[in-house]
């Protein structure tokens, strides 16, 4: 039961505003500008009915499309504790504080295990509304945590991810998250057993260079935002003009970077094929 009790909260938040104008009733989509009806948007995976465009998810959402009903949650009480006491334009603590308050989360990953499609599996969804989904030592432990927890249950391996990197405010606590989980995974891939990224929209910086790239499949969602700088970064750098369309799944795809780019209406059957060739 305990996935009701947390699943609800990251929703709650929308409903607790009282307005006399329905709110959220209508939603326009980025893309196609059409006006989309909410309930249809979310009977559609928050994916546009009329283009296509594939709204953010939050994690709760994530693990709800992908397990097969109720799933364990672990790890939801680890909190980071500001050890750097770090502020820049305000209080890391504060922005905890927000954070928490805003998801309902103790930190931007929820770890649950659980079946999809009948398969055992170990999901580690990221919330990008907690700091832009950010790797601390919190999102770091709680993944590894779930590697270990797939390695001791002969489960599946799959990390969600949508990250703007390393959390700063944590400095190099936050980068050696990167070597941890990564020994992790080394340590399941050892165990024959497969690990699966699936980076959706955003995924960048540290996560982008560390388990983002790391999985047996890296696969994506359409059109998501994925690379390690920002495309400013490099053109100063290399001084030229990237091309049209630079950092995004497709590109991607066509240069080697990613596996697959797969919708999200299709993801749960394509992680159930993959996973059963890899297991049998
Ligand atoms: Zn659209």
């Amino acid at each position: 039961m305990a996935w009701f009790k947390r699943t609800r909260k990251p929703f709650a938040s929308q409903a607790d505003k009282s307005s006399r104008v329905p709110e959220g009733l209508w939603v326009k989509c980025p893309t196609c500008a059409q006006i989309l009806y909410n309930k249809d948007l979310v009977a559609n995976m928050q994916v546009c009915t009329k283009c296509g465009h594939h709204f953010r998810m939050n994690a709760a959402e994530r693990l709800t499309l992908l397990f097969d009903g109720a799933y364990d949650i672990f790890d939801a009480e680890l909190r980071s504790n500001d050890p750097l006491k770090f502020t820049d334009t305000k209080p890391y603590k504060k922005r905890l504080e927000a954070g928490i308050k805003a998801t309902g989360l103790n930190d931007a990953v929820i770890s649950a295990t659980g079946t999809l499609d009948s398969i055992p599996v170990s999901i580690s969804a990221m919330e990008y509304s907690f700091i832009g989904g950010s790797m601390g030592v919190v999102v770091g432990e709680s993944i590894t945590r779930a590697i270990e927890r797939a390695l001791a249950e002969r489960r599946a391996m799959i990390i969600v991810c949508c990250s703007g990197g390393a959390r700063m405010m944590e400095g190099t606590l936050s980068l050696m998250q990167m070597a941890k989980i990564s020994a992790a995974l080394g340590r399941l891939d050892r165990a024959h057993l497969p690990y699966i990224s699936v980076l959706t929209d955003p995924t960048t910086g540290g996560v982008t260079a560390s388990y983002a790239m790391l999985g047996d499949l890296n696969i994506a969602e359409p059109k998501a935002l994925i690379g390690f700088a920002g495309p400013r970064v490099i053109e100063q750098t290399i001084k030229q003009k990237l091309p049209e369309g630079f950092q995004r799944s497709e590109f991607l795809l066509k240069h080697g970077m990613l596996d697959a780019v797969v919708p999200r209406t299709e993801m749960k059957q394509y992680l159930a094929t993959s996973l059963r060739f890899f297991l049998d």
